[in-house]
């Protein structure tokens, strides 16, 4: 079975091509031949999911998912949310965007957040829908050179490390995108 993975995010495919059985070998944007920067113009991740899959299936032809992440903070009702890449700004730079989180919380007790990822795949003209949760703390410094996004501000619940401060193993292991993805892998492993 090929899929593409639907992202421009090179972190992000490392990540799930370490989740995926050999038989699930996947394409990247690259392999395709699609060198665009995928739209992501809707207003709710299960949208953007969606919208970023759409695009390669109807430009490209090929079976794919994608995926779409929010980093969602309770006292602050569910922001970054669906707008997390671009929250300091266009420039989606992930330092200036956990910088401004952290200025956010700053003094703030409450600091519950998840990170909530919702996968897409089309396949043939069948569209399905795969989410995965984690839920945890934001903390007040960044720790770790780990990772991407976030992830420098972000302990899982019932861990002391940041995101940041795990290999890709272990981050894997727990994170809101490794149980979407082993959502995906059930369903393409019992459908085939
Ligand atoms: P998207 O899913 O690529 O649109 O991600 C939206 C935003 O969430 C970006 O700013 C990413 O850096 C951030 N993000 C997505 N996944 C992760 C993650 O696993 N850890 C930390 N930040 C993430």
């Amino acid at each position: 079975m090929k899929f593409c993975f639907a992202t421009n995010n090179l972190h992000k495919l490392r990540e799930v091509r370490l989740l995926l059985p050999q038989e699930l070998a996947i394409l990247s944007l690259q392999d395709i031949g699609c060198e665009v920067a995928l739209p992501e113009e809707q207003n709710t991740l299960e949208g953007n999911a969606r919208q970023k899959a759409s695009y390669v299936k109807v430009h490209f032809g090929v079976d794919c998912f994608a995926d779409d992440t929010g980093l969602e903070v309770d006292v602050l009702n569910g922001a970054p949310g669906v707008h997390s890449a671009r929250y300091a700004g266009i420039e989606c730079d992930d330092v200036a965007n956990y910088v401004k989180l952290l200025n956010e919380l700053k003094g703030k007790d409450n600091r519950a957040a998840r990170f909530r990822t919702v996968v897409c795949l089309i396949r043939e003209q069948a569209v399905h829908f795969f989410e995965g949760v984690v839920n945890g703390q934001i903390i007040e410094e960044p720790r770790g050179t780990q990772g991407f996004g976030y992830d420098p501000v972000f302990v899982p619940d019932g861990f002391d490390k940041t995101f940041a401060e795990m290999s890709e193993g272990q981050k894997n292991r727990i994170s809101h995108r490794g149980l979407a993805i082993g959502k995906l892998v059930d369903f393409l492993v019992n459908a085939s």
